[in-house]
């Protein structure tokens, strides 16, 4: 019996997972990432920052990336991270680009069991919108591939949820987004990098997003996913929400030692793992 062809078999070191960050949150934020799962893909994992920290550069044997992009949480800045990465992993051969902040909890074993089920020399363009509907921008006249003003509508993967991009997809964007392009599409939409990357790819290249609900941003009530289906999801996220904190609920460490809930996470899926309690 012939079927569809399985797609080659994907490993972790087909992925290039990269985070980005900033300097203010290399203690508060990546400190409990390097402790966490970056120890299950530090050959895979890079770090795209915007400030020399030899301490973390250390921490992750020359995993950090210091971009020439300005500190600040603005769309220019953002842009210019998300176009790094996305340069350095055109660079780097590697079948599938991984896109995560630096407040996701990545569910390394699950990511690749994830990539598994799709070929990456299809066009691939995996994530989770956060709004119900496609986003509808008015395009003028200064983009050049649009004649007069228009509306378009596309979706857009959130980029605190994390997204994946197949090689072939990429090597389709590397024209027109490839070699820093990529800022100069943000700058002439304006719109914040997530947004640019779900315009480049449905709109320009018609590659529609794969939804995959397993990814989750911090948009989304975290208490909501429940224990049992911890090992099924790929990411988590936190926030501070005015006074109170959006955190998944998992037994674990206490509040004040783990308010983020990401060691204790970790210990839940991750047991064997040297600072968790014995069982
Ligand atoms: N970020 C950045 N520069 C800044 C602020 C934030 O590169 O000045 C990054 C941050 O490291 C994170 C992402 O942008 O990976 C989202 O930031 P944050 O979680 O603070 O805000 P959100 O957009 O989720 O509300
Ligand atoms: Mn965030």
């Amino acid at each position: 019996v012939t079927g569809t062809p399985k797609p080659p078999t994907t490993e972790l070191n087909d992925i290039f997972i990269s985070v980005k960050t900033t300097k203010n949150y290399h203690d508060s934020r990546l400190a409990l990432i390097i402790k966490t799962w970056f120890q299950l893909a530090k050959e895979q994992t890079w770090f795209f920052t915007d400030t020399h920290d030899s301490y973390y550069q250390e921490k992750t044997k020359g995993h950090f990336i210091k971009t020439n992009c300005s500190m600040g949480h603005f769309r220019k800045a953002l842009c210019c991270k998300m176009s790094a990465e996305l340069d350095v992993f055109l660079q780097s051969g590697k079948k599938w680009f991984c896109h995560f902040d630096d407040d996701n909890y990545v569910n390394i074993p699950r990511l690749v069991r994830l990539l598994e089920e799709y070929n990456p020399s299809q066009d691939w363009y995996l994530g989770k919108p956060s709004i119900a509907s496609p986003l509808e921008i008015l395009l003028d006249s200064k983009i050049p591939t649009e004649t007069p003003s228009k509306k378009i509508t596309f979706w857009f993967a959130t980029g605190g949820a994390g997204f994946c991009l197949s090689r072939a997809l990429t090597r389709r964007m590397l024209p027109i987004a490839g070699d820093g392009k990529f800022i100069s599409i943000g700058d002439k939409i304006r719109f914040p990098d997530d947004v640019t990357m779900g315009f480049i790819i449905e709109h320009l290249l018609k590659v529609p997003l794969t939804v995959v609900d397993n990814f989750h941003s911090h948009l989304e009530p975290m208490e909501f996913i429940r224990p049992e289906t911890f090992h099924d999801q790929v990411s988590f996220s936190y926030a501070r929400m005015k006074n109170e904190w959006n955190i998944i609920k998992v037994d674990g460490f206490d509040l004040k030692k783990d308010p983020k809930r990401f060691y204790s996470l970790h210990c839940h899926l991750f047991p064997y793992f040297s600072f968790c309690p014995p069982r």
